[in-house]
């Protein structure tokens, strides 16, 4: 019997979810044992569209069709928050959910504004080191692999670096090398701090695996009563097989996330500073491309309060004019100054390109910084 706080090893004991699992399959065993149990009325989760470049957000009830999900996708850069706000919310019904750290920081801001409610949800949370765009995966893919990305069938990151499968080859350069050269990660995610998510019910990832069981098991913590009656009855049940884990490995967990964090750190640093000395008139520069589409306002998972405010002949702005008036990009940075979880889906859906998540990430920590400073962390002023 697990309690929170506690940590094991786990895997799955259906053979089709371990083989397609990332790892130990554990995340789907816990997902299709909560809908067959009737923990949860629904699960959403994410599975491969038309290729590996393309991630899926999914709704299923029928246990069976889990498997389809089983796999890290890490150009899967989409948010689930708004999928949920949109069609999920307003009801009663239960819902299994597997997270990155921005998916569930989305959620509690979603909580906080009412619009869902938390003890309706289970939230499997994945640990994340960051996920690729997928335009820019195929991108370096065919400029620093040299291989067509229509011929990879499994990329993943593993060790620092990003590795890919074609044919019967295999292919890994160090996420520094390609960072360094402007692939790699999403910006937001590089400067990402959401590590392990520990807000979550679960927190699931492979970091700390060593031992036989190194990539053949699911580190999980477990961070909250119902993560810990889930994951007991679903081992009770046979669905899930679990051991302590190797002291050495939780070591190591420890190591690696603190590497990560000030890796993020460093990112902040780094990309606070490329804004240079005058933060508004390089937010007026860039934002002079906007077309006007509304995708930084339909997508991100804090903005929705003044969304309608910003539509056609409001009081701010005026209809038919494009670049829209600086009062547009103003408003809606004002408005997410304190609550911009850096999820970067602004900037990963603006069809002109603007670094927006980076502007609202940068007037965020400038807030942090003058409110609720924290040695040694960077933002716009202190970097
Ligand atoms: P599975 O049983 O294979 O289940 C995988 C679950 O992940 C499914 O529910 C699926 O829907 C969901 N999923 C797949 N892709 C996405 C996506 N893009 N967004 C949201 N959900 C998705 N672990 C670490 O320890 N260190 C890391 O640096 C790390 N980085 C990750 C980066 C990304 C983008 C992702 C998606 C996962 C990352 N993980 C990381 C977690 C790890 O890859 C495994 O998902 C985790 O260990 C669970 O393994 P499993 O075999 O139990 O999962
Ligand atoms: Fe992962 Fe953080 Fe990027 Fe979300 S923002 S995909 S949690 S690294
Ligand atoms: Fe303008 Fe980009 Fe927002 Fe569209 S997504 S409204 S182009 S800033
Ligand atoms: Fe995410 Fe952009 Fe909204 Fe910030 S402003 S929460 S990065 S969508």
């Amino acid at each position: 019997m697990v309690a929170k706080g506690d940590m094991v090893y786990a895997w799955s004991t259906d053979a089709e979810i371990l083989k397609k699992g990332e790892l130990g399959g554990a995340v789907t065993s816990l997902q299709k044992f909560a809908l067959e149990s009737g923990t949860v009325d629904a699960v959403l989760a994410v599975k491969k569209g038309q290729d590996l470049y393309d991630a899926v957000p999914t709704l299923i009830t029928d246990p069976a069709k889990l498997v389809d999900t089983a796999g890290s996708l890490h150009c899967g850069t989409l948010l689930l928050a708004r999928p949920i706000k949109k069609y999920l919310s307003g009801n009663d019904r239960k819902i299994g959910v597997t997270v990155k750290g921005c998916d569930m920081m989305a959620l509690l801001e979603l909580e906080r504004r009412g619009s869902i409610n938390l003890d309706n949800f289970v939230t499997i949370g994945l640990n994340c080191g960051g996920s690729v765009s997928a335009v820019n995966a195929r991108k370096m893919i065919a400029d620093k692999f040299g291989v067509n990305p229509d011929d990879v069938h499994k990329e993943e990151i593993d060790k620092g670096q990003f590795i890919i499968e074609y044919g019967d080859e295999h292919k890994g350069i160090s996420i520094d090398e390609l960072e360094e050269e402007g692939y790699g990660r999403r910006s937001n995610c590089r400067r990402c701090k959401y590590k392990i998510p520990r807000n979550a019910d679960l927190a699931c990832g492979n970091w700390g695996v060593i031992g036989p069981k190194a990539g053949k098991a699911t580190f999980i913590e477990v961070c909250s009563d119902k993560g810990a009656d889930l994951l007991n009855k679903a081992v009770a049940a046979g669905v899930l097989q679990t051991e302590a884990p190797i002291e050495k490995g939780i070591e190591i967990r420890g190591k690696v996330e603190n590497a990560m964090l000030k890796l993020g750190e460093k990112w902040r640093r780094n990309d606070f500073k490329a804004l240079g000395k005058d933060l508004w008139g390089t937010i007026q520069n860039e934002t002079s491309r906007c077309i006007k589409c509304y995708s930084c306002i339909e997508n991100c998972p804090v903005c929705f309060t003044v969304a309608d405010e910003l539509r056609g002949d409001s009081r701010m702005i005026a209809s038919g004019e494009v670049p829209p008036n600086p009062m547009f990009h103003l408003r809606r940075f004002a408005h997410i100054s304190d609550t911009c979880i850096n999820c970067g889906q602004c900037e990963e859906l603006c069809p002109m390109d603007i670094p927006l998540a980076l502007f609202s990430h940068a007037i965020r920590a400038e807030g942090d910084m003058a409110f609720e400073p924290k040695l040694g962390e960077a933002s716009y002023n202190n970097k």
